[in-house]
């Protein structure tokens, strides 16, 4: 092949090392903790990085496996992680514990999975967050963490990177490496029953957007492209159903989620992300609603998909913003412009590297108009 800015050098996929899944398998949790302890010393402390919105769940926090000596940290979701947050909680916790941590439990959705996968690596790795933003940066092992989502689509649960903004420079990127795969998983539907429905429908279609948008890119790998055949089934059968949040279809929402996130380790996004990452990073909008309204805003790219992303909207009586980029200033718009076309590779993979030539100052200021 020749050298191309797609060409990862990632020949080897890794997958999660082992997972439980379906209704009340949350009770495995325990003994993989305790298997970790076992594995380490019988007094080994294990980290639990806990979504703020289970602080309102006390009976369900006493069922993760914790002992006194351990640390369980709440992790705000107000904004998505950046370098400084996440070298703060690093900090943190490196006071709390003794040596290493047994394991590191993230349990939450994209921002707490994202920020366990982020500690794990440093603990051990050392330095700071922005040290490691790129592709395989990290020199040695992370600790051992497990998965625990509870809310689906992201797919962090599956993947080799770890996204936050620097703080500095204001880049979007992760630390994208082998190392920041989770060890284990646990995928118990039960935890989704208390998200709100928007909420869990922008970050259901996240699993929808990367998979149609792998599919439809020039980058493509024969398991990869199988992930995302089955994540769009299932994401269809979720969105089309009477009930997007019935017990079945939060387990199928919660595999479509996992395959998706293995999907998007073999290949890249297309056209949706990158306008989405400009939404998040000039107007600080999170991930999955931003790539809601850019999908709303790019039919001319993905006709059929955006045709049936609006039925699904409708059929789920979901809201969308509107008019989130009205009345902004000229500069604002060229900042827009800038945060989408610095993605060069999901870019290339979806209109080739010639993407400039499609994708215009004007143009892009114009789909960011229609939002
Ligand atoms: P999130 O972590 O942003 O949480 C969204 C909201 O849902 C929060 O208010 C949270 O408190 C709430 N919530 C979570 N579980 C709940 C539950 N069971 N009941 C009630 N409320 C619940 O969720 P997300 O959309 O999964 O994650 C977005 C993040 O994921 C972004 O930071 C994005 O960059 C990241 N991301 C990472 C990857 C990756 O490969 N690592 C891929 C895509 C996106
Ligand atoms: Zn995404």
């Amino acid at each position: 092949m020749s050298a191309s800015i797609l060409d990862t050098g990632v020949k080897v996929v890794r997958n999660v090392g082992g997972f439980t899944v379906g209704r009340g398998s949350l009770s495995h949790l325990p003994q993989f903790v305790d298997a970790r302890r076992r594995a380490v010393a019988p007094d080994a402390q294990v980290v639990y990085l806990v979504d703020t919105f289970f602080t309102s769940q006390p009976d369900l926090l006493a069922r993760l496996g914790s002992r006194a000596g351990d640390v369980v940290q709440f992790v705000d979701v107000t904004d998505e992680p950046t370098t400084d947050g996440i070298d703060a909680i690093t900090n943190e916790i490196r006071h709390q514990i003794r040596g290493l941590p047994a394991t590191i439990v993230g349990f939450g959705g994209g921002i707490t999975m994202d920020t366990a996968k982020a500690v794990a690596n440093l603990l051990t790795n050392g330095g700071g967050a922005a040290d490691y933003q790129g592709w395989d940066l990290l020199q040695v092992p992370a600790v051992h963490k497990i998965a625990v989502p509870t809310i689906s689509g992201t797919g962090s649960e599956a993947t080799r990177t770890c996204v936050m903004t620097n703080t500095k420079s204001g880049l979007k990127l992760g630390m994208n490496s082998d190392f920041t795969v989770f060890d284990q998983m646990v995928l118990d539907p039960d935890l989704t029953a208390t998200v709100p429905r928007n909420q869990y429908f922008y970050t259901g279609m996240d699993a929808y957007i990367h998979c149609v948008e792998a599919l439809a890119g020039s980058y493509r790998n024969a398991v990869g492209d199988a992930y995302s055949r089955e994540t769009v089934n299932l994401c269809r059968q979720v969105f089309f159903a009477d009930d997007m949040m019935s017990v079945e279809a939060r387990e199928q929402l919660m595999v479509a989620s996992y395959l998706g996130g293995c999907a998007i380790a073999t290949s890249y996004v297309g056209v949706v992300h990158p306008f989405s990452a400009g939404l998040s990073v000039v107007l600080g909008l999170h991930h999955c609603v931003a790539n809601c309204i850019a999908l709303n805003a790019l039919a001319d790219f993905y006709p059929a998909e955006h045709a049936e992303f609006r039925t699904m909207l409708s059929k789920q009586k979901v809201s969308l913003p509107t008019g989130v980029c009205a009345d902004l200033t000229a500069e604002q718009y060229q900042r827009l412009v800038a945060a989408t076309v610095v993605h060069a590779k999901p870019l290339t993979n979806a209109l080739g590297e010639n993407f400039r030539a499609v994708l215009t100052d004007d143009r892009i200021i114009d789909i960011f108009r229609r939002m």
